[in-house]
């Protein structure tokens, strides 16, 4: 029995991880794997329980899990407490305690939303990559840092630094992943300044040789953010550290146009990942069953190909949220300005998933 703790969180947390635990339900019956799942309070929601945001037990439970299933965390009513104890701390003490070392965002544009994006329909057309970010290394947490003065100026200061185990297991992430799709890698890089770039290059390189049915190219970092929006088609999947990284993947999201379409993948050694929609609380439509599940319907498709090693579920799911949006069913979110169209509800929404679904 594997367990799936379900950590709903606020705002619309609860309600989309609703219809993610539904289609999870389904597609593990229909394919007969045996989940247990398991709720806990993540973010505000567990600060108004229990004072904190995030409770050693439930990480002690996620941490015997197979996989983590998480809404959203945070709203204004948590806006003014102090940094350390707000509900984003739980998000990130999370993925702390559990070694997530491998951030997937993948960003596909659906051929029914294909004009929600600001870039021209030719553009997008045949935009399904993958950007695999370095998350817990880096310039974000590499030593020294800090601020100091010398000579009377102020300065301030980071260090870019990995070694070649970190570069080589999210290479090996990266490789496994394009088996999955369609065998490309990119690397992105700033070799022709950084050093700690022509380690990649040579620790790349090095992992590749295990991975001969997979192609790899190096492309600058530079030249990556201008193609990203010139020719996105090209890319599969994207290697890079956590800088280049966390930039890059909010701009191939934003190409596809449709935050509430958009899952992501955080993964530990082992298959173990927490999946959570990249978009936040939306307290601003929370509690109004407007918000789109479809965010967390696709993290459920992550998490079964992932860590469930269950492909065809997730392509099912894929696929039935495909014919979904084929048949026109958008929620408010999904609607363009000038379109008359009636918005259908995040509850609807699942149910229409629900019935797409197509599994043996
Ligand atoms: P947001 O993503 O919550 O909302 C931005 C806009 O997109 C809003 O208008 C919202 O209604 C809309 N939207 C987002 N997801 C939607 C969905 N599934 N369906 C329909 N509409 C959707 O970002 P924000 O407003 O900047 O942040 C709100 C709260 O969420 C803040 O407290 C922020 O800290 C938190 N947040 C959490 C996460 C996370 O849990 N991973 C990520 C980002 C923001």
């Amino acid at each position: 029995m594997d367990r799936i703790v379900l950590l709903p969180g606020d705002g619309i947390g609860p309600e989309v991880l609703a219809e993610a635990r539904r289609v999870l339900e389904a597609v593990s019956g229909a394919y007969g794997l045996a989940l247990e799942f398991t709720e806990e309070l993540i973010g505000g929601a567990s600060i108004d329980a229990h004072g904190t945001p995030l409770r050693d037990e439930v990480i002690e439970l996620c941490r015997e899990s197979r996989a983590v299933l998480l809404g959203a965390v945070g709203g204004p009513k948590w806006d003014d407490m102090a940094v350390d104890v707000r509900p984003e701390k739980g998000l990130l003490a999370i993925r702390k305690a559990l070694g997530l070392f491998a951030n997937l965002r993948p960003a596909a544009v659906i051929p029914a939303l294909a004009e929600a994006s600001t870039l021209r329909p030719e553009v997008v057309d045949g935009i399904d990559l993958l950007v695999v970010r370095e998350l817990t290394g880096g310039i974000y947490f590499g030593e020294p840092r800090g601020r100091d003065e010398v000579g009377g100026k102020r300065r301030g200061f980071n260090t870019m630094i990995y070694d070649e185990d970190e570069v080589a297991r999210i290479s090996r992430v990266a490789f496994e992943q394009a088996r999955l799709r369609r065998h490309h890698v990119t690397h992105v890089h700033k070799a022709n300044v950084l050093d700690v770039s022509q380690l990649w290059m040579d620790v790349v390189e090095e992992v590749a040789k295990d991975y001969s049915d997979v192609t790899l190219a190096h492309q600058l970092v530079d030249s990556c953010a201008m193609l990203l929006v010139r020719d996105p088609g090209r890319f599969d999947v994207l290697v890079t550290g956590n800088l280049f990284g966390d930039i890059l993947s909010d701009q191939a999201a934003e190409i596809t146009g449709s935050l509430g379409m958009l899952p992501s993948a955080s993964l530990a050694t082992g298959g173990f990942g927490l999946y959570e929609p990249v978009h936040g609380s939306a307290p601003d439509i929370a509690g109004q069953d407007k918000a789109n599940p479809l965010a967390a319907i696709l993290s459920v498709a992550m998490l079964l190909e992932t860590s469930l090693a269950c492909p065809e579920g997730a392509a099912a799911v894929r696929s039935a949220v495909s014919d979904v949006l084929a048949a026109g069913h958008r929620t408010g979110d999904l609607i363009l300005a000038g379109e008359s169209r009636a918005a259908v509800g995040c509850r609807a929404m699942g149910d229409h998933v629900l019935a797409a679904l197509e599994t043996p």
